[in-house]
């Protein structure tokens, strides 16, 4: 780890039709949320550059050289690049986290292990996608082919690069089509060692391309872009209402979007085990510092135990050790960028204007490592319209409310534009089943917070977007349906 954590990172370039190239645009600064220092440089893609990728992805895709290979081979493609995630697992995973501050703890399994899981669960999927016959009357045969889209555009945040790459990257080459891929500016160099194995692994050249560069230029460029068939997206909800802008300026791409949450993780009095729901509640919150999707920023505790239990929270949270990402017995990694730990600082003030108390937390600490760190912070008395529980922080940031019964509890968790996930803690198995029917949200744990593999369906509600990453429900998005209608 002491080696793979000094080595130098050679400045990045594009990489397109397999090979590393340069990029027409000025690069950019990359810098370490370990310890503030430069890490290296992008390649900051411009229109051209994204055209000469699409157009390398767009000559894959019709000459057939990957979609026309019998599913047996590209199975075998598949599989062979998740052995070598799995080999340059360690190599990877400290690559992602000098990149983006993850805990390394976390980052081996959410990021390599995940990925690795990922590829070979579509690897397995893409030799059982069967058309249909249609029950026409006797004269017709109606025929359903699943065809690949054709040129699919991936743009990733900078959380979960790998983990969120490959299910964007999986389903896609799956289902034979050509991806170009538009890592975020703070996590490229994960995916860009990605696509250099996935060609080791035998992926054809220009099947699989990425593009680095900021979303400004190099991501609206792929959003416009008129030759990019679909664009898959997972980050802000303002970023993807620009996309849908951008579609309907260009193609009508059609854009499958996973955007942000503000989860409620809901304790009721009758959780099973009180103490164990408290640390699921802080690791659901502070693991990768609340940079996660998923993580339940909103805590709704049943008034009785609210006391007794915010104080078990504090309890398990002080037990998260902040500081160094690459060291195993970290809990909570850093912040990705000191504009993300100033907005989060912002939060914490208005949260007090709204009248919030900050029961645990609420300070930069570590300034002396030059990186970015917070201290987990858990506000109590929140208000269910203060900014703090409705807005979005993707930070260390705990919001607590307390409610009455399940009907409040209910009103309350529903009370936000988000519908991502949701957590629910209770013995009585009636009320589980009812509060998973009355939450609006894509997924509801019960008993449990996160954790959710790769065989259920991960989307949103309402402003969560539109999308479904994961199981074998996110290959329908890579497929277009066509009917051969034969007359007999
Ligand atoms: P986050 O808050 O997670 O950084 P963003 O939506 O800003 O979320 O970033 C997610 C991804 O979207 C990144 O790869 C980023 O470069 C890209 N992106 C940002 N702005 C745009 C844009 N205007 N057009 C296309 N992509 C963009």
């Amino acid at each position: 780890m002491d080696a793979l954590r000094g080595a130098s990172v050679p400045p990045q370039r594009l990489f397109i039709d397999a090979k590393s190239q340069d990029a027409e645009g000025a690069p950019l600064d990359v810098f370490s949320p370990i310890d503030g220092r430069q890490l290296t440089t992008l390649a900051g893609a411009t229109a051209s550059d994204v055209d000469r990728a699409v157009a390398s992805a767009r000559a894959a895709f019709e000459d057939g050289r990957w979609r026309r290979q019998p599913p047996a081979a590209r199975k075998k493609v598949l599989h062979k690049l998740a052995d070598l995630i799995q080999e340059n697992a360690l190599e990877l995973a400290v690559l992602g986290v000098r990149d983006n501050g993850t805990e390394i703890a976390m980052a081996l399994k959410a990021e390599p292990g995940s990925a690795a899981g990922t590829f070979r669960y579509y690897a397995e999927a893409l030799d059982k996608i069967s058309g249909e016959i249609a029950p026409t009357a006797e004269n017709v045969l109606g025929l359903v082919h699943r065809e690949p889209v054709g040129v699919v555009g991936a743009i990733v945040p900078w959380n979960f690069p790998l983990m969120i790459g490959a299910w964007k990257l999986a389903p896609a080459l799956a289902a034979g089509n050509s991806v170009v891929l538009k890592p975020a500016e703070s996590a490229s160099l994960s995916l860009l060692r990605l696509a250099e194995l996935a060609v080791e692994a035998g992926l054809p050249p220009g099947v699989l391309n990425v593009v680095t560069g900021s979303g400004a230029v190099t991501g609206e460029a792929l959003a416009l872009h008129m030759d990019v068939d679909i664009l898959v997206f997972t980050g802000s909800g303002a970023t993807g209402r620009r996309l849908l802008q951008y579609s309907a300026q260009s193609n009508l791409k059609r854009c499958y979007l996973e955007l942000g949450g503000k989860s409620p993780n809901v304790v009721f009095a009758d959780a099973p085990d009180l103490d164990m729901a408290a640390k699921a509640a802080a690791n659901a919150i502070f693991r990768n510092a609340g940079q996660v999707c998923v993580a339940g920023s909103r805590l709704l505790v049943q008034r009785d135990i609210h006391d007794d239990f915010v104080a078990a929270v504090a309890r398990h949270t002080a037990a998260l050790k902040v500081g160094d990402p690459l060291d195993l017995a970290t809990g909570i990694g850093a912040v990705h960028s000191p504009d993300q730990l100033r907005a989060h600082l912002n939060f914490v003030t208005g949260a007090q204007e709204d009248g919030a108390t900050v029961a645990l937390g609420g300070n930069q600490i570590l300034q002396d490592t030059g990186g970015w760190y917070m201290e987990p912070t858990l506000l109590t008395g929140v208000k269910p319209s203060a900014r703090i529980a409705q807005h979005e922080v993707f930070g260390p940031v705990l919001a607590v409310t307390p409610f009455e019964d399940e009907a409040d509890a209910v009103a309350k968790a529903n009370d936000s534009v988000y519908g991502l996930a949701a957590g629910v803690w209770t013995s009585n198995l009636s009320r589980a089943h009812r509060m998973v029917r009355e939450i609006r949200a894509g997924v509801v744990h019960v008993n449990t917070y996160g954790g959710a593999d790769g065989t259920v369906p991960l989307g949103g509600v309402k402003q969560s977007g539109n999308g479904h990453d994961k199981s074998l429900h996110a290959l329908d998005r890579y497929l277009d349906l066509k009917t051969a209608w034969i007359s007999l």
